[in-house]
Formats: C-alpha cells, structure tokens, sequence
C-alpha cells in the first residue's frame, strides 16, 4: 500500500478535500486503485451531532456513519463506497484507546499521546487503508489521506506527529506528503507572494513533516520566478510545485493537475511509475467543458432552513448539478428560507415574506430537503401545497416527504390538526410518527441510519420507471419518524400513493401524486449516492420535468441525456443556446468570496461543483 498524505497551510477553506479528492482522480486515470481517509482532528467522535449550519451536511455512509462532507467528494470523485472508519477524528482515536484502557489492555503502563494515541492512530489508518471500497477485491493501490485543518492547529498535533513516525515507518518510495498552501496576491503590487508558504512548510518540517509536492492555490498561474524562489526556500523541486490556480467549476482540478504533470511527481516519489499509465482524463475533460458552456437555466427554489452556508446541503446541491448537466441545463439554485414563507413574516419583515414568494413562484421546480426540529415547518408545508396546488415539480427528501404528507393530510384529507410527533408530540392526528426502536434520549448514532432496500408497491410511477424499472432500490437513511403506518389506507383512498416500501411493508418510502406532472417524497437521501455522469434517478425526474423533458426522459430512464436532442458537436461539448438575459449569473455558480478571492473553487464556504 503507498500513501498519499494531504495536508493544509496558511488557511483554512483553500480546497484541501477537493485537491485530495483531484488526486485521486487522476491516480485513478492512471490505472490505480484508490481509497481515502480522512482525518478530522475535532472531539466529536462523529458529524452526526454536529449543526450542519455550521459544520456543513452530515454526509451519510451506506453502513450509517455519519461522516464529515469531505467523504462525500471523495465518493463522487472517485465513484467509490466508504466506511464508517474511512472517517478518523480524535473522539473515535481517544474513545479506542480509553476502551482498552478500561479492559486493561496496557497492562497497568501509563497510557499517553506518544506512543498509545499515536499509535492507535497508525494502526487505525493501516486497517483502513486495505478495506476495499471500489466494489472489486482486495486493497487498493494507494490510499489519500487528509489531515483536516491547517498545519500548527493544537488539535491536529498526535495526528501529525503519528503520521511523521508512519512515513517514517513505511519507508521512502510508499509515502508522498503533498502540501496544499497560499501564494496570496496583493493587489496593490499585483504580486505572488511566498512568504505564508514558506513559512507553513517550516511549521511541517519542524513538525517532522517533509513536503514532496506544493499545491499552491493562487488566482493565477504562479510566475516561474515564484516557482523558483518557493523550491529555493521550500526544498522542493520546482517541478513538484504545482499551482492550483482559480477555475470555472471545480471538474477542472484533475485537469489542472494532470496538466502541470502532478501524477508524475507523485508516481516518482511512490515508485509507481513503471505501473501506472498516461491519466485517461476524456470524460473529465468533457464534463468540466460541458458544464462550463451551459446558460439554459433550470431554476429550483429550494426550502430550507437556510442560513448562509451552502454546504449545509451540499451532497443535494451536487445532485441537483449532475441532473441539470444531464439534462443540459444551467443550474440555478434559488435558497429560499422557509420561514420567510410563513405569515409571521407578512406581518413582522413583509419585503423578506415577498422577495422569498418571488423566489418561489419563479421557479421551475421546488425541492423541500431533509431537516430536524419544527423551526421553519410551516413554511415548507405552504410550499409543498404550492407545488402540488400549482403543479409545479417538487422533490421532498426525507422531511420533505414527512411534511408533503402533512399537506396533504391537512389540505386534502380536512385532517386541520395533522402534524408529526416530531413537532406536536400531543397532535390528535399523528400522520408521522417516532419510529418505534429509535432511541429518545440519545442524539448519536440513534437514528435509522444507512442503506435500506426500498421495494416498489407500483411498477407504473415515475420512481420505479426513472430507476429504470427495478423491482427494488438501495437508498441511504437518516431519520427518526416516519409515516403513521395506521393511516395508510386513508393516505392512499384520498388519492397519496405510496409506490415504495420497506421489506416488510409497513414503512413508507416513496410518496407520488400520479396526477401532478411531477410530485414525489421520499423517506431516504438519495443525493447521497448521486454521481457526476450518473445522476440520481429522482433529482433527473426532478430537472427533468422542471425543463420539460420528463417525458422524454420517461421513454428511456435508463440513459440520462439521451432524451436530450444531440447537440454535441465533434468535440463532444455542447453548443449552448445563448440567452442574452437569461440567468447566467445564477447563484450556483456564484463565487462565494474567499482569502484568495477565488471563485468557483471550494472555498470554507463550499463553492464546489
Ligand atoms: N426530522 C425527521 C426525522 O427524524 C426528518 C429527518 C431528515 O430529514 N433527515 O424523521
């Protein structure tokens, strides 16, 4: 197994996950088999308790960990299936080595960072590092580890000092440290300067850390001379100084990597140049042009508690991504807070209550993600009624469903006090219900978590044709309520189908309106398993038939884009139809401004494609 380890300087938010993720890609080009860890130096000894709000989405795993966002990109990028483990944090290291402690384990030694953490952490990696996650047998090639923050953080110290006894341990030619660093511009002088990177890379070096490859983010290509100077102080080869320079969406990382010969660098320093061969970048490169000439937008208001971080969705926003490019359309994602919706609002901020209306009815398509607690409720409710009073398409994830049911129960059914115990624990009409074996008192890992197999009830709905007619699916969960299974039959004779179910029946998982153009809720996550070039199934439904093409799309599910009139010209990028005032500057592609005012790549604040 060789390792490749990443790690951050200067500050925070430069793009680490995407650049370990890049380099994943590319190694995969290459022929290799690839795995990821990732390290994050925080307490928690999962993101399951932590806000989204302010840590960003909880990224769920097939086997139910609750892992950082991170894990997500490393799963799109490289179209693999993590573990709970592939996620490293202090609370999982401390909470094993007390564990043993208890059971005695260190036979009465005193149990300190060095050697009994440090080493717990080596072991850990080494365990992991041969889990297989690309659906094929036995390890992988080369395993990317991140080391989450930036070099000098307290909290990252056993890491780092585990992780320089480990590239000690397994040796020259199976280690290769790639450092992600600043090289900031002032505007003034109009000048790259080295100096935060110099003096990050002695932060490591004295740490016991030795970079082979500095990736420098930077709005520009850096200056030769740059170059130069940072090899001169940094003693690294200026060949190994990679530049990773602002691009139009974030597809674009492995191509800049690839082009400035990063995966040579690399493979010299694994050793590996004898196996791998030239990066076959074709479908990337496509992708990454592809995206970067669509302007027809397709504008979806999403519903949710939104509080300025975009990454509280990001796994639904990257879904929503994969289905506009299928579907050739420029994605433009309206954030509509939910409680701007609500008739409080009217009264209390009335240009709030009318700008998110706006919003609202301008879209082509709503989708109501999952959430937790009854802040902003009612305002999702008002626009799943939209939605299905207007026939405008609507996704519902999760709590999106739960409340789409609620509408309906409320609207339709006259049932005036229908609620979820989750918000009226005393409702006299309880169409969503705490499920049964779920734990009350405890947060973590409480929840029906991971892939569950949803069987279709229908086989004539829209679900079960856009997952291309099987008979069951495998979604990712997250909750703790779900629909009252005794009110079923009610739901299902005022005209709610419900088209998918558990194995045992009684559960609900997939809600439809056979009337409405498009009205589906669901009780799993399926961003979570949506892939660039392989969208999810119901986010394509949902674009789809928010841009028309649903029912061509319906003709032949199973090849998104193929309903899609061929327009790619020779080069295999689309020519876009122009729209002089169309939506070009829609906020999905909108630069968040970050340190190095770069613009689509990730930022702390989650501007990725
Ligand atoms: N709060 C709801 C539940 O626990 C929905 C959860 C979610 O949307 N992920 O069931």
């Amino acid at each position: 197994m060789k390792y490749v380890l990443v790690t951050g300087g200067v500050v925070s938010g430069l793009g680490k996950g995407v650049t370990a993720s890049s380099i994943g890609v590319v190694l995969k080009a290459c022929g290799l088999r690839v795995t990821s860890i990732k390290i994050d130096p925080y307490l928690n000894t999962d993101a399951g308790t932590m806000s989204p709000f302010e840590h960003g989405e909880v990224f769920v795993l097939d086997d139910g960990g609750e892992v950082d966002l991170d894990l997500g990109n490393y799963e799109r990028f490289l179209d693999i299936k993590l573990t709970c483990d592939n996620n490293i944090t202090t609370g999982k290291i401390y909470q094993s080595v007390i564990n043993k402690e208890r059971r005695g384990d260190y036979l009465g030694k005193t149990v300190q960072v060095v050697p009994h953490i440090t080493d717990a952490i080596q072991e850990w990696i080494e365990r992991v590092a041969v889990i297989p996650v690309d659906g094929k047998e036995g390890p992988a090639d080369v395993c990317v580890i991140e080391l989450g923050g930036t070099i000098g953080d307290i909290e990252s110290m056993p890491f780092i000092e585990a992780l320089g006894q480990f590239s000690y341990r397994v040796g020259p030619g199976n280690f290769c440290l790639v450092h992600v660093s600043l090289v900031p511009v002032l505007s003034v002088v109009g000048e790259q300067k080295t100096k935060p990177t110099q003096h990050s890379v002695r932060g490591l070096r004295g740490l016991g850390l030795t970079p082979n490859i500095l990736a420098c983010r930077s709005t520009k290509v850096l200056n030769e001379n740059v170059k130069e100077k940072l090899s001169q102080f940094c003693h690294v080869p200026a060949s190994n100084i990679i530049t990773l320079n602002d691009v139009t969406n974030i597809w674009h990382i492995p191509l800049l990597l690839r082009d400035q010969k990063a995966h040579d660098a690399i493979l010299k320093v694994l050793n590996l140049q004898g196996v791998a061969r030239e990066p076959d970048l074709d479908e990337w490169t496509n992708r990454a042009k592809l995206c970067d000439s669509l302007h027809d937008p397709v504008r979806i208001a999403m519903v949710g508690k939104y509080t300025g971080l975009s990454d509280s969705y990001l796994s639904v926003w990257k879904a929503l991504l994969h289905a506009s490019v299928a579907c050739r359309k420029k994605l433009v994602v309206d954030w509509v807070p939910s409680t701007d919706l609500e008739d409080t609002t009217a009264k209390e901020a009335p240009d709030a209550y009318k700008a998110a209306w706006n919003l609202l009815k301008g879209a082509d398509g709503i989708l109501v993600p999952g959430g937790f607690g009854d802040r902003g409720v009612q305002g999702k409710i008002l626009a799943a009624k939209y939605a299905r009073e207007k026939n405008v398409p609507y996704l519902g994830i999760c709590l999106g469903m739960q409340i789409a049911v609620i509408e309906f129960a409320r609207s339709v059914m006259n049932l005036q006090d229908a609620n979820s115990t989750e918000f009226d624990p005393d409702t006299r009409t309880p169409c969503v219900v705490f499920m049964p074996e779920g734990s009350k008192t405890h947060m973590g890992a409480t929840m029906r978590l991971g892939s569950r197999r949803t069987y279709f009830e229908v086989t004539d709905c829209k679900a079960a044709k856009l997952y291309g007619n099987v008979s069951y699916v495998d979604e990712r969960h997250r909750h703790r309520y779900e629909v009252n299974p005794d009110m079923v039959a009610k739901f299902e004779s005022a005209g709610l189908a419900f088209v998918g179910k558990d194995e045992t029946g009684k559960r609900m998982e997939i809600i439809e309106l056979p009337a409405h153009p498009y009205f589906v809720g669901v009780q799993f996550h399926p961003e979570f398993k949506s892939r660039p070039g392989k969208p999810s199934a119901l986010f394509l439904g949902l674009i789809a038939s928010s841009c028309g093409q649903l029912d061509a799309l319906l003709q032949n599910p199973s090849q998104p884009n193929k309903h899609i009139p061929a327009k790619i010209s020779s080069n295999g990028v689309f020519s876009p139809k122009v729209y002089p005032n169309g939506h070009q500057n829609g906020h999905a592609y909108k630069p968040v401004k970050s340190l190095v005012n770069g613009n689509y790549y990730a930022n702390g604040n989650g501007v990725h494609v």
